[in-house]
Order: C-alpha cells, then structure tokens, then sequence
C-alpha cells in the first residue's frame, strides 16, 4: 500500500518508520498531486494551528477533504484529531470538519504534563497497548456516527467514524505496531 503522511510539521519521520516497518510504501503529502497516489492518510502530531495554517495556504485543505470525504482511509494523531474536528473548545477555528466530535486542545496540560500509559483498547487487542500523551487533546463531545475507540478514565481519547480514525495518543512513539496495523486492514470501517 502507498501510505500518505501529511507532511508540513510535526512528527512525519516516525510515522514513515512504522510505515516502512510494516512492508507498506510511506509517501510524504504536501500537495495536491500527492493524492492521487495514496491508498490511505495520516495526518501527524505536531502543531494543529501550524499544520492548518499551511493547509490553506498550499490550497491542500479543500481537494484533501474531498478525497477523504470520498473514502480515503484516514487517521489522525493529536494535533491531527483536532484538524479532523467539527469543533474546538473555546476557539473559531476550523480545519478539515470531518469527524463529529468537539476536543479540547491541551487538555491534559503542558509540554510537561505529557504521559505514558497502558490501556486496552478492545477493537485491537485483549493487551494493554501503550498510550503516549504529548500536550494531547480529547474529546469532549462525540455525536451522531462517530463512535468510541477508547477512554482514559472519563475521558474520550480515541474515536472513529465511517473511514476517519483519531486519536489522543502516539503509537508511532512506540515500538508497536499494532495500531497502524489496525488502521490498515480496514477493518475498523466495516464494523461501525
Ligand atoms: N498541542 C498540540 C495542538 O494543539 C497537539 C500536540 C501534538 O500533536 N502532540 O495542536
């Protein structure tokens, strides 16, 4: 599979990694033509205002939502959740408005409050998978088709809803694979 990763800012190289690891072709995404040769996409961690910034600015923003809104398998990690969202806490600005979700930018605190964790997330395996948390958002409201992934105590941090995944964490910060494995099968989209 060509795999896309959206590549303006934030952490592209360690998503191409698990992409590579996993025997699939990873392709970095700045412009329109990139799209026509990808049979997936990850928007990355990073800077959510930086990366939607540079989205409108390269004009990629609109043919982009096109493509997923036509099916393109999809999954965003933190700042990439908050580009997915039909809402932000507490601000006007919107990017990509495809996930029926609300989140909460930085919601568990500074650069110094991020965290490791273990959770299971039941969709991926009956193990705890290891959850990293780097100045994460999540979400606050889910509605409509968008269903739950997992939750940290009372707090939503992974969803998905028709082809879009997001997620709170970083499993490319991790050594497991299982997430992207996940992500790529496709499963997931089936089972709504
Ligand atoms: N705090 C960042 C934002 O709001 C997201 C952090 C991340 O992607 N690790 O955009």
């Amino acid at each position: 599979m060509n795999v896309g990763v959206l590549s303006f800012q934030g952490g592209v190289i360690e998503h191409l990694n698990q992409i590579k690891r996993l025997g699939h072709i990873g392709v970095e995404v700045k412009r329109e033509k990139d799209l026509g040769i990808i049979d997936a996409i990850i928007l990355p961690g990073g800077e959510s205002t930086t990366i939607g910034r540079l989205l409108r600015v390269t004009k990629l923003i609109e043919p982009l939502k096109e493509k997923i809104r036509k099916g393109l398998p999809t999954w965003g990690t933190c700042a990439g959740m908050i580009l997915l969202a039909n809402e932000i806490e507490d601000e006007e600005s919107k990017y990509l408005e495809l996930m029926n979700i609300k989140v909460r930018r930085n919601a568990f605190g500074t650069q110094k409050d991020s965290f490791r964790t273990h959770r299971i997330v039941n969709e991926i395996s009956e193990e705890k998978l290891e959850l990293v948390f780097i100045r994460a958002p999540y979400i606050s409201e889910i509605k409509g088709n968008a269903k739950i992934l997992c939750k940290l105590d009372d707090k939503i941090v992974a969803a998905k809803q028709d082809n879009i995944m997001a997620t709170s964490f970083h499993p490319e910060l991790t050594d497991d694979l299982r997430f992207l494995n996940y992500f790529l099968k496709g499963n997931w989209m089936k089972n709504k």
